[in-house]
């Protein structure tokens, strides 16, 4: 991992841009609501957007043509919380656990004719895990998923304009979890 300061509002516009371009395809449309200021977490920018990117991944496979997505990121608390919506089949509430275990597939996406593989969501567990946070879904089926991420956000005190020193302690953080 690749530890840096990060502005996940940044992040996540990014990464909302990817998932537009699948979407395209499906003519599903993608709403993104976002901080309209900096929310500051510490983290690896490649590995949280592949995160963002399985999640809005999952949306456009999972929903049907022409249907909605929507990206939510807020900051509550001490915590960034995004949360990816969707419209789509959903997932039967005895596989809601499972999901985030490897090579597990739900039944719903198993009768779908596309295939995958069932690794995303474990990958994308790890990821969040590693940073601090936590992933859950909440579903209904037939009506559609919602992935929640939250972050541990970083707060920075107004009178630390030295952001270097920020990135130093971020790298003494990344030293410490892989000790
Ligand atoms: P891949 O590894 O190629 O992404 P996958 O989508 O099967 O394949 P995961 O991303 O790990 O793998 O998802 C695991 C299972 O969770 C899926 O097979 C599907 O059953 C269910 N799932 C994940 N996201 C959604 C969603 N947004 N709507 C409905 N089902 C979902």
């Amino acid at each position: 991992f690749e530890w840096e300061m990060l502005d996940f509002v940044e992040l996540v516009v990014n990464a909302a841009e990817d998932i537009r371009v699948l979407a395209q395809d499906k003519s599903i449309e993608v709403t993104l609501n976002v901080a309209d200021t900096p929310v500051w977490v510490r983290g690896d920018k490649q590995r949280l957007r592949q995160v963002v990117f399985i999640l809005g991944d999952n949306a456009v496979r999972y929903s049907d043509a022409g249907s909605r997505i929507r990206i939510d990121l807020e900051a509550d608390g001490a915590e960034a919380v995004l949360r990816v919506n969707d419209r789509g089949i959903g997932i039967p509430a005895h596989d809601l656990e499972l999901i985030f275990d490897r090579y597990y597939r739900s039944t719903n996406a198993r009768r779908s004719s596309d295939d995958g593989t069932g690794l995303g969501l474990p990958v994308a567990k790890a990821i969040v895990t590693a940073h601090g946070g936590r992933i859950s879904a909440h579903s209904s089926e037939g009506h559609g998923t919602t992935f929640a991420v939250t972050l541990p956000q970083l707060t920075l005190n107004e009178s630390d304009t030295d952001v270097g020193a920020d990135v130093d302690v971020c790298q003494d953080y990344a030293r410490e979890s892989a000790a």
